[in-house]
C-alpha cells in the first residue's frame, strides 16, 4: 500500500519504518525541518533500540522517504496516519491543536479518496472532529478511522511488530476498517474492529489501568515499609494469580512518567468529569504517583538533614530504561526539588543527558555512573538502566563521601547492600540502616 504518516515522533517514525519493512511505500511528514534532515541521512532523532537499522535499510531500498510538506504526498495514498502529539493543556485535557492542524492540512491537500487514520491518543469524539475539519476543506469522499497505538518506548519496534492486539474503530465505513486491518494482517495479532468512540476509549482505559496498577503497588509499598513486608515478594505472590497475571504492572518505585501515562490519566479524569461521571480512583492514582517522587526526597532529608550545599549523585534521567525520553520523568521533579533545597546535583544518563540539559542548563552531567559518586553525600537511583545493576559497588563506596544510597527502583538487594556497608533505602523493602529487620517485622516472624 501507499502510506503517508504525518508526525514523525516516537510513534510516527516507528509506524513509518515498520510499515516500510513490511513492504509498503511510506512517506513520513514532519514540520520539524531539523528532524527531517537527520532522517533523510539515516540518523534517528530518538534513541530506540533497532530503529536506526530499520531506518537505513528502508531508506536504501527506497521504501521510506521524509519530507516537511504534505503537498503532493497524498496523491495515490491508500492510508494517511495522523501521529502527532497530544500533550496536556493547562487544565489537564488533551490538547488537540496538532491533530486538528494536521486534519486541516490533510483536507487542504486531499485530491482523491483515502483512509485517514487517527493513531494519536485522543479524547472520545475526536474522530468526528477530524472528519468535520477535513470536510471543511475537501468535499470528496474519505473515511476516518481510529487505530490507537500501544507500543512502549524502549521496545517499540518489537511491540509494533508483535502487538498484543490491533484495535480499529470506524463510524460508518466498515470496509475501510477492514482494509486497514489488511495492512497489519502480516503481524498475525488479534484484531478488534469496533466503533470509533470505543476504540478511542480502549486506549485511555488501558493506559489508565496500567497506571492504576503502579499506584496500587506503590500504595502497598508504603504499608510494607511500616509493617515489615517486602513489596517485591508481595507482587511476585500476587502475579501468580492468573486473574492478576504475570505481566501485571506491579513494580513499586518512583511511579510512572513519560509522554503517555501522566497525560492520558489526566485526560481521562477530565473526560469523566466533562461527562458528569467522576473518576475518583484515577484522581487518587495521579495523587499517589506524584507523592511517590516526593518520598525519596523526604527519605534523603531524614538521612542528611539540611540538603543545602550537599552533593547528590543521581543515576538515570530518562523516564525508563532504553529511551532518551524525559517527558514527565520522575528525574525532572526530583532534580527540581533537590535544586530548590540547595543541593548540588551531579547526574548521569547514557542517552538522556542532552535532552535534560535543555531544561536544566546548570545541571552537572557526568561522563559515567562512577564519576557521579565522587565525593557524593548520597546517591539516588532514579532510572533502572541495566548498566547500574552491574556496577562495582566497592568502587562506588570508596568514591562516596558517605555511603548512602536511595534506590527508587529496587535494583539491588538490601542484604547485599548491607554486606557492602551501604546505608541503603529502597521502596517497600524495610531493612533498617543496620540491615536488621524492622521491629514490626520481627514481631510478625
Ligand atoms: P512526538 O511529540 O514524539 O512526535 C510528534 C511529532 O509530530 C513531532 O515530531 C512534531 O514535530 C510533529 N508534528 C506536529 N504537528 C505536525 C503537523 N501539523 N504536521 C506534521 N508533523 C507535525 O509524539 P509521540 O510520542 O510520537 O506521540 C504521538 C501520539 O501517539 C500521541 O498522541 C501519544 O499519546 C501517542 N502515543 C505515544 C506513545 C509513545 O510511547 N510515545 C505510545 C502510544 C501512543
Amino acid at each position: 500500500m501507499k502510506v503517508v504518516v504525518v508526525g514523525t515522533g516516537y510513534v510516527g517514525l516507528v509506524q513509518g519504518v515498520c510499515l516500510a519493512e513490511l513492504g509498503n511505500s511510506v512517506v513520513c511528514v514532519d514540520t520539524d525541518e531539523e528532524k527531517i534532515e537527520r532522517l533523510k541521512k539515516g540518523i534517528s532523532p530518538i534513541y530506540e533500540p533497532g530503529i536506526e537499522e530499520l531506518l537505513q535499510r528502508n531508506l536504501k531500498a527506497k521504501r521510506v522517504s521524509f519530507t516537511t510538506s504534505l503537498k503532493g504526498c497524498l496523491k495515490g495514498s491508500d492510508v494517511v496516519f495522523i501521529t502527532v502529539g497530544t500533550p496536556s493543556d493547562e487544565d489537564g485535557r488533551a490538547d488537540l491543536k496538532y491533530v486538528l492542524k494536521c486534519a486541516e492540512d490533510i483536507g487542504k491537500n486531499l485530491q482523491e479518496y483515502s483512509i485517514i487514520v487517527n493513531k494519536s491518543t485522543v479524547p472520545i469524539g475526536t474522530g468526528e472532529m477530524v472528519k468535520k475539519t477535513i470536510a471543511r476543506y475537501y468535499d470528496g469522499d474519505f473515511s476516518v478511522i481510529s487505530n490507537p497505538e500501544f507500543l512502549r518506548e524502549g521496545s517499540a519496534i518489537e511491540d509494533w511488530m508483535k502487538p498484543d492486539r490491533v484495535i480499529i474503530g470506524y463510524s460508518d465505513d466498515k470496509e475501510a476498517a477492514e482494509n486497514l486491518g489488511n495492512l497489519y494482517s502480516a503481524l498475525g495479532s488479534p484484531t478488534l474492529i469496533t466503533n470509533i468512540v470505543t476504540a478511542e476509549m480502549i486506549k485511555y482505559a488501558s493506559n489508565s489501568l496500567l497506571a492504576t496498577e503502579i499506584s496500587f503497588i506503590n500504595s502497598i509499598s508504603r504499608i510494607c515499609e511500616k509493617v515489615g513486608a517486602d513489596v517485591t515478594e508481595v507482587a511476585e505472590g500476587m502475579k501468580l494469580d492468573k486473574r492478576i497475571g504475570a505481566n501485571a504492572f506491579l513494580t513499586a518505585g518512583l511511579g510512572y512518567g513519560g509522554s503517555c501515562f501522566p497525560k492520558d490519566v489526566s485526560a481521562l479524569i477530565k473526560i469523566a468529569r466533562d461527562n458528569g461521571a467522576e473518576f475518583k480512583i484515577l484522581e487518587e492514582v495521579e495523587a499517589v504517583n506524584l507523592s511517590q517522587r516526593q518520598r525519596i526526597i523526604q527519605k534523603l532529608k531524614k538521612e542528611l538533614g539540611n540538603l543545602k550545599g550537599k552533593k547528590i549523585g543521581l543515576w538515570g534521567i530518562a523516564f525508563k530504561p532504553e529511551t532518551d525520553d524525559i517527558r514527565m520523568a520522575p528525574a525532572i521533579t526530583i532534580i527540581e526539588a533537590l535544586e530548590d533545597l540547595g543541593a548540588q546535583v551531579y547526574a548521569f544518563d547514557a542517552v538522556a543527558g542532552e535532552n535534560v540539559q535543555k531544561i536544566f542548563p546548570e545541571l552537572v552531567l557526568e561522563e559515567s555512573a562512577i564519576d557521579v559518586c565522587e565525593g557524593a553525600d548520597a546517591l539516588l537511583i532514579v532510572t533502572e538502566w541495566d548498566e547500574f545493576k552491574e556496577i562495582n559497588l566497592n568502587e562506588i563506596k570508596s568514591k562516596m563521601k558517605s555511603p548512602i544510597i536511595l534506590d527508587g527502583r529496587n535494583i539491588f538487594s538490601p542484604e547485599k547492600m548491607r554486606d557492602y556497608g551501604f546505608i541503603y533505602h529502597s521502596v517497600g523493602r524495610p531493612l533498617n540502616q543496620k540491615g536488621t529487620k524492622c521491629k514490626k517485622q520481627q514481631a510478625y516472624l
